[in-house]
């Protein structure tokens, strides 16, 4: 079934984000016909700090998507073995490390434009048999039987016209601002997290194979390099403290990086190679994720600004265990027992990840907290590389409580 007619489509997703496509291929490839609608056109770009957990290589390799060879051999991601952390003047590098029997899959993480990993995994989705990719297609709301059931979206396609597409099920895969998640009603904002990025690339930064989390008092800076030879910078400030106005968002970038001088040092002789973008603010939650005909995936399932880097992975992820939810809901025509499924997985996998993120922010509130914790990680490397490797999305938590982890993160130099 790939038609837009009467009968639709197994699955309708909104959203070509990492979440949206990678959940395309995999559902398609599980033998159910899949729609992926989003209103850009692509390459398009997608203000992120571009920087991938090292799971992510091999998920996105499993889907046919080989990170060091991409638009034909003609590009490939920048490859990340470690974090460099630094407050006030103070930090290390950490590396990722085996923590217990939990290794890393292959001691990367990626740092890649955004507009190039989405683009090859849209190209990914558009050549998968049972995959229709609707690009330039803008969903304006919900489809809804008589008694609430959602039986597919209503869209505004490139040439203006409305139609709608009809689903078994809808996926809202739609991002942070999520319209499927709105028109559900289930979104609610996490107000003392009004966190904003400001965000950018530069051109002529000495490359190196860590990403950087700079933190100072009311932000950080976040920095990976990525392909192409440029370096992705992010700014993340409170939106209270955004002022108004190009100028003085560029002077205000500006002051905040004489903060950092182990940043400020490195981009001297580096050239702003595109305009700062403000985007924020980057943390909301949903009351719910799985609905009568709808459920919710990615970044439109909630996300928290985690400073280490993590949305790609949980997007990715989520993807992962909704595909086997929608095995069950198509295996044996149960949505109940598919969502209880899906709820319990993401429950286990995912909340306590954007639990953990919410702990994180909570702590950088308290300058005299991230000084110690900087001065501890200078002196004691093991220590550092324990927690970026707690970060790297490879260690399960049972692995990182095991008696004994800690202690030997400690002691070892
Ligand atoms: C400033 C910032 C920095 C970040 N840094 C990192 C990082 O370094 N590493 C990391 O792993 N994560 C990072 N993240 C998080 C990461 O970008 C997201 O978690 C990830 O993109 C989520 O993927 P997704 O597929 O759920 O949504 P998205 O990637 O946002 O994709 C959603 C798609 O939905 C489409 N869409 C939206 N509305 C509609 C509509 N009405 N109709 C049709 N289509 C629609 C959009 O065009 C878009 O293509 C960062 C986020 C921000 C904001």
């Amino acid at each position: 079934m790939t038609a837009l007619g009467r009968h639709g489509f197994d699955v309708v997703i909104v959203g070509a984000g990492p979440a949206g496509a990678s959940l395309a291929i995999r559902v398609a490839r599980a033998g159910y016909s899949v729609a992926l609608v989003d209103r850009a056109q692509f390459p398009r770009s997608k203000p992120c700090g571009e920087f991938m957990s090292p799971p992510c290589v091999p998920m996105l390799a499993e889907l046919g998507l080989d990170v060091f060879d991409l638009d034909g051999g003609a590009a490939r991601g920048h490859e990340v073995s470690g974090m460099r952390l630094s407050a006030f003047e103070r930090g290390a590098v950490g590396r990722y490390r085996a923590v217990g029997r939990a290794a890393p899959p292959m001691t990367l993480g990626i740092g890649i434009r955004r507009e190039l990993l989405d683009a090859n995994l849209v190209d990914l989705a558009r050549a998968q048999d049972g995959v229709t990719v609707l690009e330039g297609h803008a969903v304006l709301d919900l489809e809804r039987e008589r008694g609430g059931r959602i039986v597919g979206i209503r869209v505004r396609e490139p040439d203006g016209m409305e139609r709608t597409l009809r689903a078994s099920v809808t996926v809202g895969a739609d991002g942070l601002r999520s319209r499927v998640a709105r028109s559900l009603g289930v979104v609610q904002p996490i107000p003392w997290l009004n966190r904003f990025a400001l965000v950018t690339r530069y051109a002529g930064v000495d490359a190196t194979d860590f990403g950087e989390l700079h933190l100072f008092e009311g932000g950080y800076f976040a920095a990976v390099d990525v392909d192409a030879g440029l370096f992705t910078l992010n700014l993340v400030v409170d939106g209270a403290s955004l002022p108004k106005g190009r100028a003085a968002l560029d002077a205000m970038f500006d002051e905040r990086l004489q903060r950092v001088p182990v940043l400020a040092e490195r981009l001297r002789s580096a050239r702003r190679f595109e305009p700062l973008r403000a985007y924020g603010p980057l943390g909301v939650r949903t009351k719910r994720q799985v609905f009568e005909g709808a459920v919710l995936v990615g970044d439109a399932a909630g996300y928290v600004d985690p400073m280490t880097g993590e949305g790609i992975y949980l997007a990715l992820r989520g993807a992962d265990l909704l595909t086997d939810a929608l095995r069950v809901r198509f295996e044996t025509g149960s949505e109940r027992r598919a969502w209880r499924q899906y709820t319990r997985a993401r429950r286990h996998e995912i909340a306590p990840k954007l639990a953990m993120s919410l702990l994180l922010q909570r702590a950088i509130r308290k300058p005299w907290l991230v000084e110690r914790f900087a001065r501890l990680v200078e002196r004691r490397p093991g220590l550092l590389d324990f927690v970026v490797s707690l970060t790297g999305d490879y260690v399960p938590l049972r692995e990182a409580l095991r008696p004994g982890a800690l202690v030997r993160a400690w002691s070892s130099s």
